[in-house]
């Protein structure tokens, strides 16, 4: 290239005068570089455009992706559509229809409003829009490559838009190389699409890969029969649907019982005024729901919708609009915590009455049943008998009923929260000095006896100090706790929480302070032990007052968990007693602090292992 600057054109002096270092880019350069923020691989692609088609008013949208976006990408809607000027504009950076000036920022209810995406998208592929208005006899196609319009021209076409954009990143060989797999491509696709078809069960949704049908969902769904088209009919049995608002925050959606976990946060949809986003904020409070239910490293599976007043959250932090941010994180997170919480604990409460009336419970009070004694009976080794349940399975999904699955629209609850972990069981001993060996028709059970223990005066604790119905047993000798002084301050501040849930105590002066009672349930252990944990985790929860049921929750676990501590070895009797009540619990499976109580081996896996089948 010449580089005498007389002979450039006008517009391009500045690029070639020597002198001039800093320079400002063309378009087409800047929509490159703002390209790398937007779009980063044929996901990001896809969620654009389903955005736009979405804020275009669409009630159908098919997407097609052939060599997992890489090869071509396309999204064709029944939306509104544009007209030819509207359409030359829209390819254009910061052009956009949702928003006229920065106090509409404040307030967007449409997916997008930042104007750079098809620009952006355009800028990095070879490119083509075909729209058409409903009331225009004809439509536009616009085609473009790297960035720069190739040609405007007429175009017969339904109502609605088409976009397709081919061989992406074909001018950014560095992008190109870091795209995966194609089948990593489309799954990241693929879960774009989930995230809009969970969001918008009204709308109807079609997405092909190479050629194949992959999903064809039906519009007009309600979210329970979209979750079922898209995850199957055997997840729906274990799903409890939620909806509370509080402080001016809706939570509505549907949460998995603690049976049905995964590895990772992947199947945890979150929705904030129906955009897929996420914050810092709701992952804690999903965990601290389920805390105590669901063992450490495994995820509930969650489709949550929060909706608030838009000027209480803020969607423009990210370009690609996936973190937001609350005004009141606070708020937000009780409003989660609570409305997963009721969720669960109306599952467990099914569960629990439904166990109750079980016909097969009535038989065996009446001494009919008899399948304990089809086994060998050994004298020594007593069986239990309870009520016929699914086995656990400590590696996630629970078998789920084989009831067919109902074509109304009501989740089922039969797969509730409580279920005796056997039918019958007899305890075969101890091993490593802990672990009780149990034998089940299922299979051989280890039983962790401390966190059995815990999770059953876990139980029982918090039955009492949520039915009001606290027993408190004063102790023969009354002791004084010091605390550390911020501890003590935080005791100081929850005393009327902690009498109300049977603690006997009273401030003694300084940091001391005089424990003359205990739950009942607590009664056999050092008082200094139980108050001391309890303080410990009080100011560690930095506790807030607006959850007093999520305070007792805190001040059980420590308080159970301390209390088990303390104890020394189990005897017989008492391990025979704790078999019988874990059976009895609402959440077997797991102590309060999430560690598994049970470790199950079935008879099939033992099978499968002597190479008997
Ligand atoms: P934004 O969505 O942030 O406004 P985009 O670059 O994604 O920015 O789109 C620019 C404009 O193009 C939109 O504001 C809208 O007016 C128009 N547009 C894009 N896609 C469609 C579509 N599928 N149907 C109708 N109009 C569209
Ligand atoms: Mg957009």
């Amino acid at each position: 290239m010449s580089l005498d600057s007389r002979q450039a054109p006008d517009h391009l002096s500045h690029v070639m005068d020597p002198n001039r270092r800093i320079q400002v880019l063309p378009d087409v350069v800047i929509n490159k570089i703002a390209a790398g923020e937007v779009v980063d691989r044929p996901a990001s692609v896809l969620k654009e455009l389903v955005e736009n088609a979405i804020d275009a008013g669409a009630r159908h949208i098919e997407v097609e992706l052939v060599a997992g976006g890489r090869t071509l990408i396309s999204v064709a809607d029944d939306g509104v559509g544009m007209s030819r000027d509207d359409a030359i504009l829209s390819v254009e950076r910061h052009a956009t229809s949702k928003i006229r000036d920065v106090h509409d920022i404040e307030n967007v209810a449409t997916l997008g409003f930042r104007g750079e995406a098809l620009a952006a998208i355009a800028s990095v592929s070879r490119f083509t829009l075909a729209t058409r208005q409903a009331d225009a006899a004809e439509g536009v196609e616009i085609t473009m490559s790297g960035g720069r319009i190739l040609d405007v021209k007429p175009v017969g076409a339904p109502p609605g838009t088409c976009i397709t954009v081919r061989n992406l990143f074909f001018n950014v060989p560095a992008r190109r190389k870091f795209l995966r797999t194609e089948a990593t491509e489309l799954s990241h696709a693929r879960h774009v699409f989930l995230l809009y078809a969970i969001s918008r069960p009204d709308l109807g949704l079609v997405f092909k890969a190479d050629g194949r049908e992959v999903h064809r969902l039906s519009g007009g769904s309600s979210l329970e029969e979209r979750i079922r088209q898209l995850f199957g009919a055997e997840l729906a049995p274990a799903m409890r649907a939620l909806d509370r608002a509080r402080e001016g925050i809706r939570v509505h959606g549907l949460a998995s019982l603690p049976q049905v976990t995964r590895g990772d946060r992947g199947d945890q949809y979150v929705f904030v005024n129906g955009r897929p986003a996420g914050a810092p904020v709701i992952g804690h409070a999903i965990g601290e729901a389920y805390q105590a239910m669901v063992p450490r490293g495994r995820h509930p599976v969650l489709f949550l919708f929060l909706e608030l007043p838009s000027d209480r959250v803020d969607v423009n932090v990210h370009p690609t609009k996936k973190e937001v941010r609350f005004r009141d994180p606070g708020d937000v997170r009780d409003a989660v915590i609570e409305g997963l919480r009721m969720a669960l604990a109306m599952g467990a409460t099914q569960g629990a009455t439904s166990l109750g009336d079980s016909p097969v419970r009535d038989l065996m009070e009446a001494g009919r049943v008899t399948r304990a004694l089809e086994v060998p009976d050994l004298p020594s080794l007593p069986a239990f008998a309870y009520p016929r349940m699914p086995p656990p399975d400590m590696s996630g999904v629970v078998p789920s009923s084989s009831a067919p699955p109902s074509r109304t629209t009501e989740i089922q609850p039969q797969a509730a929260a409580a279920a005796a972990p056997w039918s019958w069981c007899r305890i075969l001993g101890q091993v490593g000095g802990l672990y009780v060996v149990l034998e089940t028709e299922d299979g051989i059970i280890l039983m962790d006896p401390h966190a059995a223990h815990e999770r059953v005066l876990y139980e029982r604790f918090l039955a009492q100090t949520l039915g009001r119905d606290v027993k408190s047993q004063g102790l023969l000798h009354p002791e004084t706790v010091d605390l550390p002084p911020a501890r003590a301050e935080v005791v100081r501040r929850n005393l009327d929480l902690l009498r109300h849930m049977g603690f006997g105590i009273a401030e003694f002066g300084g940091e001391t302070f005089l424990v003359d009672a205990l739950p009942t349930c607590l009664a056999n252990s050092p008082a200094r032990l139980v108050v001391g944990d309890v303080a410990e985790t009080l100011e560690a929860g930095g506790v807030r007052g607006g959850t007093e049921r999520w305070a007792e929750e805190q001040v059980a676990r420590a308080a159970c968990k301390a209390a088990v501590k303390a104890q020394d070895r189990l005897t017989v009797k008492e391990i025979e007693g704790l078999v019988l009540d874990l059976a009895k619990a609402e959440m077997p499976y797991t102590c309060p602090h999430g560690r598994p109580t049970l470790i199950f081996m079935g008879f099939a896996e033992l099978r499968r292992k002597f190479g008997r089948e």
